[in-house]
């Protein structure tokens, strides 16, 4: 049996073969000279595993606590909000601050406890000064939410605020632009309001994030009530 093979039946999803045994074998370059085998993880846990002491930017040299996500990991409904301010990243958990106590009674509002959904941010680590994450922070820490999206198989995503709406959506319009109707994230539908945060500053973005949400809170009664019908 080739080293090829041994690592194929062990389960390797990418195969990256032994220097020199590519030539030998024709086989395409790899990646990166001597890469190692990378699995995909298959739990949250597993992928917390993997990124708990990541330091791809600069953001993760200047972190307390590393903020991955937290809630039900079989949600229908991810909340993803933008970075990790001061008490998240005292506690390691998303949305603890005031931001976070209003996105709870906003969350009540619509008849859902925090346990019942799953909220992560865009980045795990708070930037300084709560600035906005640059855009190859954003850049470095995407494949940790896109893992997560991936491992909650979420029916709906609410983006919370601009960073977040901008970054699933691949779009620069405005979030004014953005929010009131759906869109689509490979298959899952979007829907994008203003973060509490910005609630907080501004208490006319309160209406139409409440619009939104009940928007949201719709959609979520329809899509369960189909999945019972279908059952
Ligand atoms: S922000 Fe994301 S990419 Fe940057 S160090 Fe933290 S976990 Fe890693």
């Amino acid at each position: 049996m080739t080293a090829v093979h041994q690592q194929s039946e062990a389960g390797v999803e990418s195969l990256y073969a032994p220097e020199g045994l590519e030539t030998a074998l024709k086989l395409p370059k790899s990646p990166e000279k001597n890469a190692t085998p990378v699995h995909r993880p298959e739990t949250l846990r597993e992928l917390y595993a993997r990124y708990c002491d990541c330091t791809r930017c600069r953001l993760g040299s200047r972190r307390q606590r590393f903020v991955f996500g937290a809630g039900n990991e079989q949600a229908v409904v991810m909340f993803i909000g933008e970075a990790p301010g001061a008490e998240e990243d005292a506690q390691g958990l998303p949305f603890v601050g005031e931001a976070g106590q209003l996105l709870a009674r906003i969350l009540q509002a619509i008849e859902f406890t925090r346990d019942e959904v799953y909220i992560a941010n865009t980045v795990k680590c708070r930037p300084p000064n709560n600035r906005d994450p640059e855009p190859e922070e954003i850049a470095s820490c995407l494949p940790i939410l896109e893992e997560q999206i991936r491992l909650v198989r979420p029916a709906l995503i609410c983006a919370l605020g601009r960073i977040a709406a901008h970054t699933l959506l691949r779009s620069d319009a405005s979030l004014n632009n953005l929010r009131g109707r759906f869109h689509d994230y490979q298959g899952i539908k979007v829907l994008v309001t203003y973060h509490p945060s910005a609630l907080l500053r501004n208490a006319a973005f309160k209406r139409p994030t409440w619009e939104d949400m009940k928007m949201l809170r719709r959609e979520y009664d329809r899509l369960t009530a189909q999945q019972k019908a279908e059952e």
